[in-house]
Formats: C-alpha cells, sequence, structure tokens
C-alpha cells in the first residue's frame, strides 16, 4: 500500500498494436530515478571519456557486428513493439544503424580531432590557436515511437562516441527496443552507467528536461518541443528539437507519372504514414493531375494491410487510437469540403482497432487541416497546380520545413525548384531516402525544428567547442596594452591602413609609420 511519502509507481505496458499482445510492463521512471540516474552517468562520463576516442570506436565497431548479427531479432522486436512491416524495420530502422554506426567508426576521430587555427590578422600571427571539441558531459535523449530504435541509436552512437554519457528516455509506445539497445551497447562494451535507458511517460521526459543533463536531443511533435523549449531556455539548457513535418511533394508537367505515383504511395504509406518526413501534401502539375490520382488511387487499393509479421505485408496498424482519431478527424474535414475519396478512408477494424486503410484524397485544397497539419497517418492528399511559381508558393505556405520532394525529368529544374524550397533537406526524385544517408545532416526549418541530427553536422551538436589559445612570445608585453597617448593613437591609425589600405604601396608606408608602436613604452 503506498504511503503519502511513497507514490505508486506507475507503470507502462508495451502492446504490439497489430494484435494487442502485452509484450512487456516496466516501471516508470519518477523525478527521483530520473536525477540518480543522470547523477551516475555524470559520474561515469571522465571515465568514458578517459577511454579515448579511438577505443570508443572500437566499441561501436563491436556494436556494429553484434546488431548485423542480431538483425532478425532486432527487426522482430521492432515490428511487433512499432507494428511496422518487418521488411522496414529491417530497412528504415536495423540498416541505418548499421550505416550511421560506419560512419561514425570512418569518420568520428578526423572530425573530432585537435584542429590547428590560422590567424590572418598579422597582429596575432604569435599565437598558435586551436580547436578542441569537448563533450558536454551528459546528453539527454528524448525520443518517439515511430521510429523507435534508428532515431535513438543514431543520436546515442554519436554523443557515445564523443565522449558523452546518455540518458535515454523513450517513447512509452516502444520501451523494449530502447532496452534492446542498451543490452546491445552494454554487449559492445559501453560501461553501463555510461549509457542508460529510463522508461517512462511525458513526465519522465519532463523530469529529464529538468535534471542536471548538459544538452537535450528530443524528437517528437511541435507541441512537446515548444514545452520543452520553454523549459530549457529558463535554464539555458542547450537543445537540439527535431519536430514534426508536413513534407510537400511536387510533380512538375515534364515527370514520370508511373514512377512519381509509386514514390507518393510508398511516401505516404511507409510505416502507415507515420514518419516525420512522409509524403503528407502532393502538388501535382493541372495537365498530370487526373492521370496521377489514377495511379495513385490503384496503388493504394493494391497494397496488403495486415500483421508487419506477415512478410507479405506493405502497411501495418497504426500506433494507437489517438493517431487514428486524428487521421478521421482530417479526412472528416476534407470531405465536407468536398474531397473526393478515391480510396480508403475508413478503419479495417476486421483486423484490429488501429488498421486504417490506405486513403487517397483529391480536390483537396491547400486552405484544409489535411493539408496544413501534420496528419501523421496513410492519408495522401492530392491537389494541382498550374505552374512553378505556384508550387513553390504552396509548398512554403506552411508552418513546417522539415523535408520536400520536387519530381521532373529535368534534374537542373528540379534542383532549380528545391533551393527555393523552405525546408532543412529538399529531394530531387526521391522522398525519405534522405534518411538513411548518415553523411547528410537531418533537421528542419520553421516549426520543424533547429539544431541536425546525423552526419558531421549531428557529431558537432554532441561537443562544445573550446579555442585553446597559446602565446608564443612569452616573454613579450602585447602592443595593445594600457599605455595609450596622442602618439600610440596615430600609430595604431596608421596600422590599420598597414593591414587593410588599397592599394598596396599605401600599406607599406602605414606600416613603417605604425612600426614604431613596437618600442613603445608599455605598463
Ligand atoms: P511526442 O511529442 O508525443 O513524444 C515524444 C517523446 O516526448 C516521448 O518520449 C514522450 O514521452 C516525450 N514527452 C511527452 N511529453 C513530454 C514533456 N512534457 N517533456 C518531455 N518529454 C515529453 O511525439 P510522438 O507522438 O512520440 O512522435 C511523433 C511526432 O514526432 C510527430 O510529430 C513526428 O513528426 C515527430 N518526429 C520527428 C522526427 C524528426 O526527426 N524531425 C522524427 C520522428 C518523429
Amino acid at each position: 500500500m503506498p504511503t503519502e511519502l511513497q507514490p505508486a509507481i506507475s507503470r507502462i505496458a508495451s502492446v504490439n498494436p497489430a494484435t494487442g499482445e502485452v509484450l512487456g510492463e516496466l516501471d516508470c521512471a519518477g523525478p527521483t530515478e530520473v536525477r540518480a540516474g543522470v547523477a551516475r552517468a555524470r559520474a561515469a562520463q571522465p571515465g568514458w571519456n578517459a577511454w579515448g576516442i579511438r577505443n570508443r570506436v572500437k566499441v561501436l565497431r563491436r556494436f556494429q557486428q553484434l546488431l548485423l548479427t542480431r538483425k532478425a531479432d532486432v527487426a522482430r522486436r521492432i515490428t511487433q513493439e512499432a507494428g511496422k512491416p518487418y521488411v522496414e524495420s529491417l530497412l528504415t530502422e536495423v540498416l541505418v544503424v548499421l550505416d550511421a554506426a560506419r560512419f561514425l567508426v570512418e569518420n568520428a576521430y578526423s572530425l573530432l580531432r585537435e584542429e590547428k587555427l590560422q590567424h590572418g590578422n598579422p597582429a596575432l600571427k604569435a599565437k598558435s590557436g586551436r580547436i578542441l571539441r569537448e563533450p558536454y558531459g551528459v546528453i539527454g535523449i528524448i525520443s518517439p515511437w515511430n521510429y523507435p530504435f534508428s532515431i535513438p541509436a543514431t543520436e546515442v552512437m554519436a554523443a557515445l562516441v564523443a565522449g558523452n554519457a546518455v540518458v535515454l528516455k523513450p517513447s512509452e509506445f516502444t520501451p523494449l527496443i530502447a532496452l534492446e539497445l542498451q543490452s546491445l551497447l552494454r554487449e559492445a562494451g559501453v560501461p553501463n552507467d555510461v549509457f542508460h535507458v529510463l522508461p517512462g511517460e511525458g513526465a519522465a521526459g519532463a523530469a529529464l528536461v529538468k535534471s542536471e543533463i548538459d544538452k537535450l536531443v528530443f524528437t517528437g511533435s511541435v507541441a512537446t518541443g515548444r514545452r520543452i523549449a520553454q523549459v530549457a531556455a529558463e535554464a539555458l539548457l542547450p537543445v537540439v528539437l527535431e519536430l514534426g513535418g508536413k513534407d510537400p511533394m511536387i510533380v512538375l508537367e515534364d515527370a514520370d507519372v508511373d514512377v512519381a505515383s509509386s514514390a507518393a504511395v510508398w511516401g505516404a504509406f511507409v510505416n502507415a504514414g507515420q514518419a516525420c518526413l512522409s509524403v503528407e501534401r502532393c502538388y501535382v502539375h493541372q495537365k498530370l493531375y487526373a492521370r496521377f490520382v489514377d495511379a495513385c488511387a490503384e496503388k493504394a487499393r493494391k497494397l496488403r494491410v495486415g500483421n508487419g509479421m506477415d512478410l507479405a505485408t506493405d502497411v501495418g496498424p497504426m500506433i494507437g487510437e489517438q493517431q487514428v482519431r486524428i487521421v478521421e478527424a482530417h479526412i472528416a474535414e476534407a470531405r465536407i469540403h468536398s474531397a473526393r475519396i478515391m480510396t480508403g478512408g475508413t478503419r479495417l477494424r476486421e483486423l484490429g482497432p488501429t488498421f486504417f486503410a490506405p486513403t487517397v484524397l483529391a480536390d483537396v485544397d491547400h486552405n484544409m487541416r489535411v493539408m496544413r497539419e501534420e496528419t501523421f497517418g496513410p492519408v495522401l492528399p492530392i491537389a494541382s497546380f498550374g505552374d512553378d511559381v505556384e508550387a513553390v508558393r504552396l509548398a512554403n505556405d506552411c508552418d513546417y520545413g522539415l523535408a520536400a520532394s520536387v519530381w521532373t525529368r529535368d534534374r537542373n529544374r528540379g534542383e532549380d525548384v528545391a533551393r527555393q524550397i523552405h525546408a532543412g533537406t529538399v529531394m530531387v526524385n526521391d522522398v525519405l531516402s534522405c534518411f538513411s544517408i548518415s553523411e547528410a545532416p537531418h533537421g528542419g526549418v520553421k516549426a520543424s525544428g533547429f539544431g541536425r541530427t546525423h552526419g558531421r553536422w549531428g557529431l558537432e551538436e554532441m561537443v562544445r567547442v573550446k579555442y585553446l589559445d597559446s602565446d608564443r612570445l612569452r616573454g613579450m608585453k602585447k602592443i595593445w596594452w594600457f599605455g595609450y597617448g596622442e602618439e600610440f593613437a596615430r600609430e595604431m591609425e596608421s596600422f590599420l591602413d598597414a593591414i587593410f589600405a588599397r592599394p598596396w604601396r599605401l600599406r607599406v608606408r602605414a606600416a613603417l609609420r605604425a612600426g614604431s608602436a613596437l618600442w613603445r613604452r608599455k605598463l
């Protein structure tokens, strides 16, 4: 019986969204556990940093090989907990992590090592400058359920290899796969206190934000991101925010309809549309519109919806009731405003409560919720446009700016349009796969957040840059120290001319005038 002093420990259940089976139950970390976890991580971090980067790289290499050996088990666990088809678990989760490990193994040393900094200012040439990249200390990571392995794993690996300790609060929907990540990393050699997972709901995340962490990497919704940013601002806690998206797909009039419609269908329905980089709205040139809509509807009808463990399944269940209701609300509103449902539009209750039919909507307009708010479900709304200028305007008239795609047979034209779109990533003739390019930065603009994960930019988020300045003329007082006066002021005017004046001969004369300052008496 809990007393007033000992509140009941709340528990979370991990449930298979395809079957309703309870996969496991766990205690939620409360503020006490979070503080204790962060304190243990802090105590362990200096030792981990002292291992040196080459040893930490060896640990990542071992982790990569362990994951490769266990790929099928890990992928099955992801499918059971998050619902996505097994092949997607392999390709969009396990493969992404294997390759991110490869990138860090190959590049972490050269990207993080000390770097000499050349000085251009002649007055400061006698100094030797170096850039040091030091770990923050303890990095807090809060992650969502939709890519429950690849999102936290890529961030955790970057933080660890840079010498940080990490505390991860995974989504309450997918704690088991996070614990799997923890056990793989520990087996590979990461000391227990250097990385741990604290399961729990939003409250555990909120406690982590308020704890003694040195930096936070958050991936999730805009609403939660805003709340976190407010708390972080108060504490001046640096944060990376990877938030939602409403990614537009622009199909120009010279695009290949067959290829682009297949891309739209995959981009909108992969992971049942629950990807931050999903095709959330599609703009098609009016000349192709009717053909494109028909092709998408026909392909969407052929998708096999079911349990992701069945290898023939294309689209699995959605994660939960709340998410399904958002999808239903967006479709209902679009319907009232005369959008046409070309296929889908309803739950597939015979399969289970959160299975939803892949839905293609035509004749949507730019002001509908389904075109403006993140739907995060298997819905492909398609609108038309008249010319490139209009397409760019529609794409940019949005609160979000995570990614976008442009479809055309003319790559130059596609790249030209891509440059005009406000987003963290724009792909020409592809969707979503940018997330699996370990070298490429991932992150958004506008409400999609700030900061970057992945690639060298993701690694740089995990370190503080320190400038080390070492003066070679240790026995000499600096020219600019006290003991100013009329003469010194004139000399310094000449000195500025000596550095910056044009043409060159003016500089030489000015340098001669300024030179006497070298022998000036200083305090
Ligand atoms: P969410 O914001 O509901 O939850 C994300 C995480 O934050 C969870 O671990 C949750 O427990 C935790 N949390 C909730 N309230 C909190 C609080 N007050 N303080 C601290 N932590 C708190 O998001 P979700 O439903 O898990 O994920 C879906 C969202 O994530 C979508 O909007 C999607 O676009 C976005 N997302 C973005 C990216 C990206 O890289 N930009 C990637 C994947 C998902």
